[in-house]
């Protein structure tokens, strides 16, 4: 793909410049925002997007890629209002993540695959919510309940919505328990290019055995959940991007922190005490400073944020 959709239209692969490959302006359960409305306040919620990309845009950020989909409330006149009011081109995406990282609604249970790749393709095709924003890639999870039955037919309907459209795809993985691996295995059975490919949240472990395994499928993998320390600490995040850039791999990661501006899977202090440091801008703060005194060159993450990002977008 040489033309890349967002909220702002249409963008040439280079218009992307410094995109942040992996946040979310908004993670939510749609389902209790449907039940019970009276819980939203949607003027928050965009005044917290609003911050956190502005931001973001005051360290060079150009674009941002939104994998939020089904079950994380993707909006996309949410997404269009934060592109009006800053702006910044968000590139959205289609696909599901799973309740429980397990199961499908009863409706995809019940129904074939094409269920599945035909809504895929029908928001690649023709645009997300009745608005004219078409996704640009096509997002799947695996966590720690591993390739279950219906995380498998979304990797395998994400992979043929692939193959129809030619969008790449990023997968949610849990490295703990191997899930990169599982998921490169059904997307290659599948026929999908490899370069269209980014495992995402491989920054959570520190086993370069595991990493190296999964970059020799052919992949791009996310360092991508800076801030997040619960699931790994800062140091250990860095020293393994370090040494995957000192093994000559800096061209095969992208970097990001799957920032949530708003979250509504706990209560807004939990949040605040268990990820202080979180959010749009925490890399360019924080951890680029330390990536560049261990070694990591100025190009190698201007890459990180930008050519391996366009790389896997338009491969
Ligand atoms: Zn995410």
């Amino acid at each position: 793909m040489d033309q890349i959709p967002s909220t702002a239209g249409p963008l040439t692969v280079a218009d992307l410049g410094r995109t942040l490959v992996h946040e979310h302006v908004l993670t939510a359960h749609e389902g209790v925002r449907f039940q019970w409305p009276h819980l939203v306040d949607r003027d928050a919620e965009l005044a917290a997007a609003v911050k956190q990309v502005t931001a973001a845009q005051a360290h060079g950020v150009t674009a941002m890629c939104d994998p939020a989909v089904l079950d994380l409330a993707r909006d996309a006149a949410f997404s269009l209002a934060v592109t009006e009011a800053t702006g910044l081109p968000i590139v959205m995406a289609t696909g599901v993540y799973g309740q429980h990282y397990t199961f499908l609604p009863h409706y995809f249970q019940t129904r074939e695959i094409d269920a599945l790749v035909d809504c895929f393709v029908h928001d690649l095709e023709v645009g997300i919510q009745g608005t004219e924003v078409r996704a640009a890639f096509l997002k799947c999870a695996a966590d720690e309940p591993g390739m279950t039955d219906d995380v498998e037919k979304v990797h395998r309907a994400v992979a043929q919505a692939s193959l129809r459209t030619g969008a790449p795809v990023m997968a949610h993985s849990h490295p703990v328990s191997r899930t990169g691996l599982e998921s490169m295995r059904i997307f290659t059975e599948e026929g999908v290019d490899p370069a269209k490919v980014l495992i995402a949240h491989t920054g959570d472990t520190d086993d370069l055995d595991y990493i190296e395994e999964l970059l020799a499928t052919g992949c791009t993998i996310g360092m991508d959940r800076y801030g997040l320390d619960i699931y790994l600490p800062e140091p250990q995040r860095n020293a393994t991007v370090i040494a995957l850039c000192e093994r000559g791999h800096s061209g095969r990661m992208v970097i990001g922190q799957d920032h949530c501006a708003t979250i509504d899977w706990f209560p807004a202090d939990v949040v605040k005490a268990m990820a202080p440091n979180w959010s749009f801008t925490h890399i360019f703060e924080t951890v680029f400073p330390a990536l560049v005194d261990g070694g990591v060159t100025e190009q190698q993450l201007e890459d990180m944020i930008g050519a391996n990002v366009r790389r896997w977008l338009a491969a």
